[in-house]
């Protein structure tokens, strides 16, 4: 059996290693990483627990670790670094400077990084702000994947729509419509992430 299928087959486990702002403090392991980044209530924190049987990514939700990178272990086969939420129009100028810098010297330091997944709320339009990660990451040279979340929230023909529509606005064409409530869409975005990011 190849890995990928393995590691689809498998019990959900995912393990946080540690959370950390500058460079020296990154875990150190030598496995392929997977950032993923949304604006705060994109369904972030859902979406993680979906790949997962436990309730890991409350861990992020945590008072003090919304403004750190945190890292899992998915099942020892890759590490997801999950990046604190951006939505510029909540933040001072010292906060989005920080919140810039951290996020700037993870892209461009990190050398086991894979790809980049921005989760979005399905129902919501491409804005500035995710602009401005997609650009982070061509400017890095990352792969995007968008992941839109709350997709039971439309019909299938919205979320058809919805899904065009991204894929229109951004010109990517790694876009999948899920569902935490529904338990839908993360096995496809994994499997996604195995077979173009991952696997060697
Ligand atoms: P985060 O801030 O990006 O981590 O977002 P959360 O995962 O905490 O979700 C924000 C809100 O959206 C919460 O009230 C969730 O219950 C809700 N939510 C998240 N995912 C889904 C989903 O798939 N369907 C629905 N209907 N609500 C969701």
């Amino acid at each position: 059996m190849d890995r990928t299928l393995i590691v689809l087959v498998m019990p959900k486990s995912i393990q946080f290693i540690k959370s950390a702002v500058l460079a020296k403090d990154y875990p150190v392991h030598n496995m392929a990483e997977v950032a993923i980044a949304g604006r705060s209530n994109a369904g972030k924190s859902s979406f993680i627990n979906t790949l997962s049987k436990n309730k890991i990514a409350k861990v992020s939700a945590t008072p003090g670790k919304t403004r750190l990178l945190n890292f899992f272990n998915m099942e020892d086969s890759y590490v997801l670094t999950d990046m604190p939420g951006y939505g510029f129009a909540a933040r001072s100028g010292d906060e989005l400077r920080e919140w810039q810098r951290m996020i700037e010297t993870y892209l461009s330091v990190r050398e086991n990084l894979r790809g980049l997944i921005l989760v979005m709320d399905i129902r919501r339009s491409w804005t500035e702000d995710e602009e401005i990660m997609k650009r982070f990451s061509e400017r890095e040279g990352f792969p995007l994947a968008v992941v839109l979340s709350k997709a039971d929230k439309l019909s299938h023909s919205q979320k058809l729509q919805a899904i065009a529509k991204i894929k229109k606005a951004t010109g990517l064409s790694a876009v999948f419509a899920t569902s935490a409530l529904k338990k839908d869409g993360g096995e496809e975005v994994e499997r996604y992430i195995f077979e173009n990011w991952i696997k060697e």
